[in-house]
């Protein structure tokens, strides 16, 4: 073999080219990758609504958005219901039913109602009884569909006891 100079500049050349590659498929990946990325962020945002509906059918909760957490209280009623909620904006969130197709149900004036199909009972979402524009609610999301949910972090409330995330 003859390791002149010419070959050992061959060789270089060849590594330089080869180098010259691997940086090009580097970057190619890279910018797969933010493509990829840009493109789930995009797709996030134009596919903002969820619903949560009923076991019958009846009864639809529409909300603009994936929950960021749910929250499972330990309250006297959250407990009974084996309830997860979402917090929105109660104007953010439409209640689709036909006109009688839901119940509700609350221990006081002052606390919220929990509304919940009539049918088949699922319980949907809970209302303050005078709504104002700042007013939360809780929509159960365990009436969503778990694939369009997706995972999503559960935060335990001690609503039992101090009204404070345990969890
Ligand atoms: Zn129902």
């Amino acid at each position: 073999m003859n390791i002149g100079p010419e070959p050992v500049t061959a060789i270089l050349a060849m590594g330089i080219e080869a180098l010259a590659r691997l940086h090009h498929e580097a970057n190619t990946v890279m910018a797969y990758g933010q493509r990829h990325r840009r493109l789930a962020q995009t797709q996030r945002k134009d596919s903002p609504m969820l619903r949560a509906t009923c076991h019958c059918g009846k009864v639809e909760v529409q909300v603009p958005r994936r929950p960021r957490a749910l929250t499972n209280c330990n309250c006297s009623i959250c407990r009974r219901y084996g309830v997860l909620w979402a917090y929105y904006r109660d104007s953010e969130v439409k209640l689709a039913a036909p006109e009688g197709a839901t119940d509700a149900y609350s221990w006081g004036p002052n606390t919220q109602k929990f509304i919940r199909c009539k049918s088949c009972g699922c319980v949907m979402q809970w209302r303050k009884h005078a709504v104002d524009k700042k007013s939360w609610t809780g929509v159960n999301a365990r009436n969503f569909d778990p694939v369009q949910l997706g995972d999503v972090r559960i935060r335990l409330l001690d609503g039992a006891q101090t009204w404070k995330y345990i969890g």
